[in-house]
């Protein structure tokens, strides 16, 4: 951490302030050069270097790719990016210049842009998928003109820290945090003052998009900085009350750090800062995973380790776990909320994320599959290890990590409050039964029976994966 402990936004950090990122940036451009800045899940005007150095004779520029949505879309991500777009638009009116949105194959879409704006240069965010890192590929085979690269989707750059005996990236997460820490940041680059005008054209902007889950965050730097705001002061509290499931009290700034409506740079120091030390840590986890899915991108869809492995075919328990029908009521509540807001709690993603794999011993591709169509937040990187983290084939080295369910409501949602939120049938079920309630009391609430018994089920789980 540069600004190390002390005076992390002091004055040489300030959005505000040349810093020396600034002054790098600009010392890099001749002031006649005109330079396209694609933004891709860099949606932000505050803390992007890439905008900040194509600035200020910039064409800012958004391309919409059918097949980056057909492989990522989901109602509530579409919903999300269309708003963020929109108001991305109008941020860079206010400083002079309008974000060019086009839809096409991205790479072709760039290049007549930069060949239509005449550009020197042409400016993005690096960004860790191998769809990614492809496409970042192709654009510097094919562009005429220069393409420069640069680290605004994570903390510290995804190649910046390697461990000194064991391999280019990290695999186990405290000693990559420690490096992380001790890593110099980048300064906040500060928003560009004032943008040129251009006279490329733009196909309208999308309308906004119907549908999907009916208490989803909304999209956009401007909603995300007034979320941002209000979190930093609440952060000090989170190690204490993070994994209470009905508290509210994370940050929920998960869909903003995915499209980069906020800057995870900006996020961390202004939480270190205020005491959120443990809420930080959780920004670790986001770059960790990135650096791991940069350096091996097929863990995306391939297990990080292990491989092969025997799952079952059921598709009637896949069904009652997706519609929060497995009689168990947290993996229920969670599995509900997951629609009805396009989020869950972290508790609960692990919780349920468990029940699939290992009660149900259903493949955690599946699992993540389901997330990735109702998650507003849906990251590969974050979703495939997190998954990978919990079936037990990821990165660190616990394959028989199980959570009891019911332990796991009683020790989290002591009061039963998340479940009676999330499963309306149970809200006027006792303290005593929440967490399991019985035969009776579920039948005259309309409630299923447990579809598998968590101790049997355990038991086959570990018998065919050789545990004992
Ligand atoms: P906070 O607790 O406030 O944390 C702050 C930020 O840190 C988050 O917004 C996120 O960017 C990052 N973060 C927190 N926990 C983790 C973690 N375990 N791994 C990586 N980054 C983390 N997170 C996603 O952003 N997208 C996903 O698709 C996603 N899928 C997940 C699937 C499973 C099975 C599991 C177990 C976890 C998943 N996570 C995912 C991580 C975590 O659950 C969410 O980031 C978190 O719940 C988002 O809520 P928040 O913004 O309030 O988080």
């Amino acid at each position: 951490m540069t600004s190390s402990t002390g005076n992390l936004l002091g004055p040489d950090h300030t959005a505000d302030s040349p810093d020396r990122a600034i002054l790098w940036a600009h010392s890099r451009r001749i002031p006649s050069m005109t330079a396209l800045h694609v933004f891709t899940r860099d949606l932000r005007t505050h803390d992007n270097p890439g905008l900040l150095a194509a600035a200020p004779d910039v064409v800012p520029v958004f391309v919409a790719d059918p097949a980056a949505e057909r492989l990522h879309g989901s109602r509530n991500r579409q919903a999300h990016l269309v708003e963020s777009v929109r108001d991305l638009d109008a941020n860079l009116r206010a400083l002079g210049a309008s974000l060019v949105y086009r839809s096409g194959p991205w790479l072709d879409t760039v290049l007549d842009i930069a060949s239509e704006a005449d550009a020197d240069e042409i400016h993005i965010a690096r960004d860790v998928s191998g769809f990614a890192q492809r496409r970042l590929a192709a654009l510097e085979e094919r562009s005429p003109v220069p393409v420069v690269a640069h680290d605004s989707i994570t903390v510290i750059p995804p190649d910046a820290v390697s461990p000194s005996t064991s391999g280019d990236f990290y695999q186990v997460f405290t000693p990559y945090h420690r490096k992380w820490l001790a890593e110099e940041w980048r300064p906040l680059a500060g928003q560009p003052d004032e943008l040129s005008g251009h006279d490329v054209g733009s196909d309208d902007l999308p309308d906004p998009v119907d549908g999907g889950s009916s208490e989803r965050v909304e999209g956009g730097e401007t909603r995300a900085r007034l979320d941002m705001d209000r979190w930093i002061p609440r952060s000090r509290r989170y190690g204490k009350v993070r994994d209470d499931l009905a508290a509210d009290a994370t940050s929920k700034l998960s869909a903003a750090l995915h499209f980069g409506t906020i800057s995870p740079l900006e996020v961390a120091l202004r939480a270190d800062e205020a005491g959120g030390e443990a809420f930080v840590r959780q920004i670790a986890w986001r770059d960790f995973y990135a650096q791991v899915l940069y350096h091996r991108p097929e863990s995306s869809y391939e297990d990080y380790r292990g491989g092969d492995l025997a799952w079952n075919d059921d598709p009637d328990a896949l069904e009652a776990w997706k519609q929060g029908m497995t009689g168990y009521p947290i993996v229920d509540a969670g599995m509900r909320q997951l629609r009805a807001t396009g989020w869950m709690h972290n508790r609960a993603r692990m919780i349920v994320a468990s029940f699939l794999t290992k009660d149900l011993m259903i493949d955690w591709r599946l699992g993540a599959r389901h997330f990735l169509d109702w998650l507003t937040d849906g990251d590969i990187a974050n979703n495939q290890m997190g998954w990978q983290w919990v079936a037990g084939t990821g990165t660190d080295t616990n394959p028989t990590r199980i959570f009891n369910p019911t332990l796991q409501s009683e020790r989290y949602d002591g009061a039963g409050d998340y479940i009676r939120r999330w499963v309306p049938e149970l809200a006027d079920v006792g303290d005593d039964e929440i967490h399991d309630p019985g035969p009776l009391t579920r039948s005259a609430a309309g409630y299923p029976l447990p579809i598998v018994d968590h101790h049997e089920a355990i038991r086959d789980f570990k018998e065919a994966r050789g545990f004992g």
